[in-house]
């Protein structure tokens, strides 16, 4: 039983570790299983999929790689209203400006990053580092957010794979308190959060799920999520951007582990939400930036949601019902080859 609380350090919080209230009688709604019904290899429907037209009443080219385009629907645009009335001099606004864009990692509709592979996820790494890069370096963006939400549990309509990518004139402010965490740790340590926290992982080893040459991949020992896992160089680096080809290969091999596991744990696709965490690109040093890549998933049993309530969205600590070290135990011991090994 692990009854504690546990310190979160990139977070600066406390995670309240309840793994005994697990099993707590449940009578409120569960999560439909996933019907795993079969989906087409193209679909005429799908606004993502090749040379079917989009929302924009665009055309998506033939592609048969990776293909990255605007957002039809963006949440930041060079096109955002910029004629704003405020209603009190207290309050303030300002125009949604920045840049939305959506990476598809193949043509197949059918697929998921979790069935691509390692190569294809390496390439998919690879076209994101160049897309971090290249907004990045724009005046008027300050951070680039890649991220997927994967599954009808975080709200996606679409199963084509994909992931998004915001590039905002504000910096998120999970990555925002990051920085500025890891920068005081830098300046109090000299070293970075993130090679601290990879040390005491390696060290207890029990939270490990795979590790290579230069990537590794854990449930942190202060997980908020069942079954969350991080995915990071051992060598620190702010971005996707700062490593080399065999490094973000690496990577690939080890997040593409993860992700079978995670649809081998109950064969099904797994819901998650992915975020890359990058060094903000405000033109400001970030000493100490530790790049990784968080997944949350939202279930915590095949049918059950983690729903967020009082502690997470009233107080905004979590309380996990889950012990960290069962959940890397559980995932541990699934085989590191799909389920659906029929691509
Ligand atoms: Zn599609």
């Amino acid at each position: 039983m692990v009854w504690e609380q546990r310190w979160h350090p990139l977070r600066e919080e406390w995670v309240v570790v309840a793994a005994h209230r697990q099993d707590r009688p449940w009578s409120g709604d569960t999560v439909a299983a996933s019907t795993q019904a079969e989906l087409p290899r193209h679909s005429p429907e799908c606004h993502f999929c090749p040379g079917n037209e989009r929302v924009s009443g665009q055309r998506n080219p033939d592609y048969t790689g990776i293909h990255v385009f605007d957002n039809d629907h963006p949440c930041v645009g060079s096109d955002a209203p910029v004629d704003l009335d405020v209603p009190h001099p207290h309050y303030r606004n300002r125009p949604a400006t920045g840049i939305a864009r959506v990476a598809c990692y193949t043509p197949r509709h059918d697929l998921s990053l979790s069935r691509l592979g390692v190569d294809t996820t390496h390439a998919v790494l690879t076209e994101l580092a160049t897309q971090y890069r290249e907004l990045g370096a724009r005046d008027d963006v300050d951070h680039v957010l890649v991220f997927e939400n994967r599954g009808e549990a975080v709200g996606v309509s679409n199963p084509h794979p994909h992931c998004q990518i915001y590039a905002t004139n504000f910096v998120f402010r999970t990555i925002a308190n990051e920085a500025a965490t890891c920068a005081k740790h830098h300046a109090a340590t000299g070293r970075a959060l993130l090679q601290d926290i990879l040390d005491a992982e390696r060290a207890d080893a029990k939270r490990v799920l795979t590790e290579n040459d230069s990537a590794i991949a854990f449930v942190p020992y202060f997980a908020r999520y069942a079954y969350e896992v991080f995915v990071a160089p051992l060598r620190p680096v702010a971005s996707l951007a700062d490593l080399s080809d065999s490094e973000r290969r690496d990577l690939a091999a080890a997040l593409s582990d993860v992700l079978v596991r995670y649809d081998n744990l109950w064969q099904m696709p797994f819901p998650y939400v992915m975020a890359f965490h990058q060094a903000p690109t405000d033109g400001r040093e970030h000493p100490g930036f530790g790049f990784h890549i968080e997944l949350h998933p939202p279930l915590r049993k095949p049918e059950l949601l983690k729903y967020l309530a009082g502690p997470e969205i009233g107080g905004g600590n979590f309380l996990s019902d889950t012990s960290p070290e069962t959940k890397a135990a559980e995932l541990g011991a699934l085989p590191s080859t799909h389920y659906r090994s029929d691509p």
